[in-house]
Formats: C-alpha cells, structure tokens, sequence
C-alpha cells in the first residue's frame, strides 16, 4: 500500500525501486511498475516483494525516464499477480495505480461489462483505468477527463497515472489516501509519504481532497476537484528519516 511516481532524467526504474523499498514499512502483499519502453508503456509486476520486482525489472533493463510504481495492500481481489497493479486500459494507453478502496466499483464494472469492456483482473481499481480511457477519449483532456472521474467514483484513493504519447507527464489525484509530490532539480516525484523520494528532494505540495496534479520534469500544476486552477505551497522538509 505504496504509490511512487517518478518523471526526469534519471534511470526511473530504479528511482521507482528505490522509492517503493522506502514505502516497504507501510506494509504489502505484492509490487509493481510501468514505464515508457520503446513501443508504448511496459508494465512489471510481482507477488511478493520488491525484491523480487527489481529482479524481473533488472532482467529487462529498462531505461525509461518517467514510470509509476505500487506495493499492493489487497483488499478487493486475491493475491495474484494479475490483481497486482499497475493496471492498464484495453488498448494500452494508460497505465493507473491505486491506495484506497472504490465502493462502488460493482455497479460501474458492470455497466462497463455492459458495454463491452473485459476485465483483466478482479480489483476495484481495474474500473478507474476503463473509466479514465473512456473519459479521456471523449474529452482530450485529463484534467476535464479526471474531474469527471472524481463524479463517478466513490470511496478512497490515491492515484498515479501515466498515459502513452505524454512521455513527460504524470498524472495525480487524491481523496481519503496520502499523496504528496516532491518537487526536484529538472525532476518531480510522487509518493503516498514523504520518506520515499527525501533522499532526492526535501520540496515538497501537500494534495488537498480531490485535488489532481500534472507532474512535469519542470514542475507541476495542481486543480481543485472541479477543475479549477488552485496555488500551492511549496513545503522544505526539514527532518529525516
Ligand atoms: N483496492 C485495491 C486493490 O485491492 C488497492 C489496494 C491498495 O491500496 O494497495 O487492489
């Protein structure tokens, strides 16, 4: 139960394995990634823990500048590793991963059934990747396409996104689930805690309910739940860990 998210110039697979073995104390069953690879997002995942993850990752040696990662805490679907996040729409095109629980995923998994879509695992969360592909296939904007997202969804997250083509933007919105973002030298990060991405900045925005983030290598831009721009506070971390 440990989103990190990571945009750059540094190798982001391992920036994203370094950050999720900071997270390790918080507790999970399995781990995962997705990263830009040369034809479209790749995505790794493993039962069990992060060590096992940097294994497969490492076989594959990836050199992606932006990525998203997860420790799964599962509490909507067994221990396997297709329930193992991140998960993906039907055509690829986005790569999501979740803390919290989506209360009425039932109802919108099977409206979604309804119109064709085929489910890949059995989370909740899988529901929140359909939902978001759709709206942004309407929309063409991800903030108008997350805004309306927050509508539909009810319950807990925190969320971590990546869309392919966007190769320098990561995506972010949080309610009722720890999210902050780090804001580095030509590089930003996300985290559900502040001691994942502390070795690399002490710059950190606080997320307020339903606030969604764009995350650039430069910085990032944060809206309100109804997609309004909103000033943040940028906060020095003056502890350690
Ligand atoms: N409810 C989601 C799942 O079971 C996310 C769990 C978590 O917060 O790690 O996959």
């Amino acid at each position: 139960c440990g989103i990190v998210g990571y945009v750059g110039d540094k190798n982001a697979s391992c920036v994203i394995l370094d950050s999720l073995r900071r997270l390790e104390y918080r507790g999970y069953d399995s781990a995962g990634m997705a990263i830009d690879g040369a034809d479209g997002i790749e995505i790794y995942k493993e039962v069990g823990k992060v060590a096992d993850l940097a294994k497969l990752v490492e076989g594959k040696n990836p050199n992606a500048k932006r990525g998203i990662g997860h420790t799964r805490w599962a509490t909507h679907g067994g221990v396997t590793l297709l329930n193992a996040h991140p998960h993906s729409d039907r055509n690829g095109q986005f790569a999501l991963v979740h803390n919290g629980i989506i209360e009425n995923y039932m109802d919108i998994k099977e409206q979604l059934q309804r119109e064709g879509v085929a489910f890949k695992s059995e989370t909740d969360t899988e529901v929140i990747v359909h939902l978001l592909s759709n709206y942004y296939d309407e929309m063409k904007d991800m903030v108008e396409a997350m805004v309306k997202l927050q509508e539909t969804l009810s319950g807990s997250y925190a969320l971590a996104v990546i869309r392919k083509g966007d190769d320098r933007k990561i995506y972010c919105v949080r309610r009722g689930s720890p999210l902050v973002l780090g804001l580095g030298e030509g590089e930003t990060f996300c985290a559900s805690d502040v001691p994942a991405f502390l070795p690399y900045t002490r710059s950190v925005v606080y997320l307020e309910e339903g606030e969604i983030a764009e995350l650039r290598p430069d910085g990032v831009t944060v809206w309100n739940s109804k997609g309004e721009l909103v000033s943040k506070d940028v906060h020095t971390v003056e502890w350690d860990v």
